[in-house]
């Protein structure tokens, strides 16, 4: 399977990363691990050099249950129930779950939403912090502004295209976000947002319809219902999975829940094949290259 996704143009057979030669030929390692040499460069590789899970140490075969158990788990799966699961240690799950958020990432790389005649939802939803976000309603403005101050508050933006694809981002603030939805918005897009003064700004580019939830009403039939259903997805996974969505691996849960709402419509068996796609043209891990190697403390 892995092969036939790596090498879909050849359906299956290696082609050289190094030099694109079409006819490598098997070369097993001493202890019969899969390898190809190349006849043209005499360079040697295997099936996930230069992907997401370059130099694994699992067998092939354990990353296609570890995904099927990953998607499966529709609010997202802890490293602690991956690791029972898989009869793995905790670290390797919890690396392992990352590159899995990481290939997920892949599909929104890069991606612009919109267009002439689209509507498309904006929200933010705060998370990180010292007060935990779940609990506090009433005294929201002094937890922000005293969580903005401790530097550990962030943002996560979503962008969602009615009957179409997401968008996720990190900032520091909403308004910090604007460069971006200018940038990957289309034009011509209808905006739908909150009364957050923080769009303001996005009226000189976009039509805008702006629903003030504290009074209840909508204007122009303004609403964020499909932006505010995603933070509640996103809430009840750091809840009751990861406990701390929060840090430098927001964007990366962000990217996850954005990949899970969006093909939440696909087959299991789609969705494994989808992400193990993904893991495939994803360059060797960003965030977890040595990472036990750097955090011997963890
Ligand atoms: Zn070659």
């Amino acid at each position: 399977m892995f092969r036939k996704i790596r090498w879909s143009d050849t359906e299956g057979q290696a082609v050289c990363p190094h030099c694109g030669g079409l006819d490598p030929y098997e070369c097993r390692r001493s202890n019969g691990a899969l390898r190809f040499r190349c006849k043209a460069c005499q360079k040697d590789f295997t099936i996930t050099s230069g992907t997401l899970f370059a130099s694994h140490k699992m067998p092939l075969r354990a990353y296609l249950a570890a995904i099927a158990i990953f998607t499966n788990e529709v609010k997202g799966k802890s490293a602690l129930a991956m690791s029972r699961d898989l009869g793995l240690a905790y670290k390797s799950a919890f690396v392992l779950s990352h590159k899995l958020r990481e290939a997920m990432s892949e599909e929104s790389r890069g991606r612009i939403v919109g267009g002439e005649g689209k509507e498309v939802e904006i929200d933010g939803g705060y998370f990180g912090g010292y007060v935990k976000p779940a609990n506090n309603k009433a005294d929201r403005k002094d937890r922000r502004m005293w969580e903005n101050k401790s530097g550990k508050r962030k943002v996560v933006i979503i962008v969602r295209e009615r009957n179409g694809k997401s968008l996720p981002a990190v900032f520091r603030s909403e308004g910090q976000a604007l460069n971006f939805i200018r940038s990957r918005v289309a034009k011509g897009t209808v905006i739908h947002a909150d009364e957050s003064n923080a769009w303001n700004d996005l009226h000189a580019r976009f039509e805008m319809k702006r629903i003030n939830h504290e009074e209840g009403y909508s204007l122009n039939g303004a609403c964020t219902n499909m932006a505010e259903g995603f933070f509640s997805r996103l809430r009840r996974a750091e809840v009751g999975h990861h406990h701390h969505v929060a840090g430098v691996y927001l964007l990366r849960y962000a990217q996850e829940a954005t990949w899970r709402e969006d093909n939440r419509r696909v087959s299991n068996g789609e969705q494994v094949s989808r992400v193990a796609g993904l893991a495939m043209v994803r360059k060797p891990s960003v965030d977890f290259s040595g990472y036990w190697q750097r955090h011997k403390a963890v």
